[in-house]
């Protein structure tokens, strides 16, 4: 029914990630059956959701004989480390184009007052040490898209060949890979006994999510997948999601998806992207606790905050089985410590 085959992929990991049975998380939470898609055990740099994202998109880069990555994100991007991770295994050249972390409060630092200059921690001290061509941060608010556009002009000029990759790998050539993980899913749903799983992700540029719908749509399992917004309303979100699934669907050929498969939940997000709230922070102590399970500030923990609301709340009952897919990001948690001290 999907047959990714045709399409060109590198692999940087070895197998499929674990699905992980969370026990004591379900009794400390007297509720459903919950389960964990280790995709924080991806392959590259630290592993996370980029990995898969990048199988597909470095094979199209190098498919156009790109020589050159441009890409972009925050300050503590993921998706820019594992993006230059994958440029040194496959020998590319690779620039990042970063945008300041908001402050504490959640506005701009003006950059005239000093900004909001990164810390050498976490994803950024990372980027160093990969040996990212060139690191320009700009000010909160840029139009990165934009400033990777201008670059790749600039170095198609001095003869590169460059290749860019949009924020958080996330068109339809990056959501393949998750359409990919929905595949992978399905003889472990069945080895676990899973019948109907719901599956709770983070959905932040919404090519995981996305792909992760279309993946079981195509399949003909109606599983629900909820996505946990990190960084906008639902309003804001689900077009987004939507849009991109039925991109996805069309390049595979696959029928429509029905909009209500598309749902991203915003009420857990707080005051804003990579912003922490108390409920993130708890629920990195209560994965951490119960399971020995590390999560991230950003995507991961406020994701992990949603799903514990969800069960408190009896959208989910004991007879339920809940996925929780483990994006990664840990990396990032060095960055934020401040907000669990
Ligand atoms: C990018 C990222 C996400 C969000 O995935 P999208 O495809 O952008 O929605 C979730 N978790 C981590 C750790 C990430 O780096």
């Amino acid at each position: 029914m999907i047959d990714l085959n045709a399409v060109p992929r590198r692999r940087y990991t070895n197998g499929p990630t674990p699905l992980e049975q969370l026990d004591r998380l379900s009794t400390e939470l007297n509720g459903p059956r919950i389960w964990i898609k280790r995709d924080d055990l991806l392959g590259l740099a630290q592993g996370g959701n980029k990995t898969r994202k990048l199988e597909f998109l470095i094979a199209d880069a190098l498919a156009h004989g790109a020589d050159t990555l441009v890409t972009m994100g925050g300050v503590q991007s993921n998706h820019c480390r594992l993006t230059l991770a994958a440029a040194r295994r496959e020998g590319l050249v690779c620039h990042l184009v970063l945008e300041e972390d908001l402050g504490p409060e959640g506005d701009p630092i003006p950059t005239e007052s000093g900004g909001n200059p990164p810390e050498y921690t976490g994803n950024f001290l990372l980027f160093d040490l990969l040996g990212a061509d060139s690191v320009d941060v700009h000010p909160h608010g840029t139009d990165l898209p934009a400033r990777a556009q201008e670059l790749a002009g600039e170095l198609e000029g001095r003869g590169r060949r460059p290749y860019v990759i949009p924020v958080g790998g996330s068109n339809v050539t990056g959501a393949l890979g998750y359409v990919d993980c929905a595949q992978e899913l399905l003889p472990q749903f069945a080895e676990a006994g899973l019948e109907s799983p719901s599956i709770v992700c983070p959905s932040g540029s919404a090519g995981m999510q996305a792909g992760l719908i279309v993946g079981f749509h195509g399949s003909d399992n109606r599983f629900p997948v909820i996505g946990i917004n990190v960084s906008r309303t639902r309003a804001e979100q689900e077009p987004k999601i939507a849009g991109l699934v039925a991109e996805t669907a069309s390049f595979l050929e696959l029928p429509d998806v029905p909009p209500e498969a598309v749902v991203g939940l915003g009420d857990y997000v707080g005051p804003g992207y990579a912003l922490p709230t108390p409920e993130m922070v708890e629920a990195l102590r209560l994965f951490a606790r119960t399971e020995g399970i590390v999560l991230d500030p950003v995507y991961t923990g406020k994701t992990a905050a949603g799903l514990v609301d969800l069960v408190r709340s009896g959208r989910f009952g004991p007879d339920d089985d809940i996925v929780f897919i483990h994006s990664g990001g840990v990396p990032g948690l060095y960055a934020r410590a401040q907000a669990l001290a």
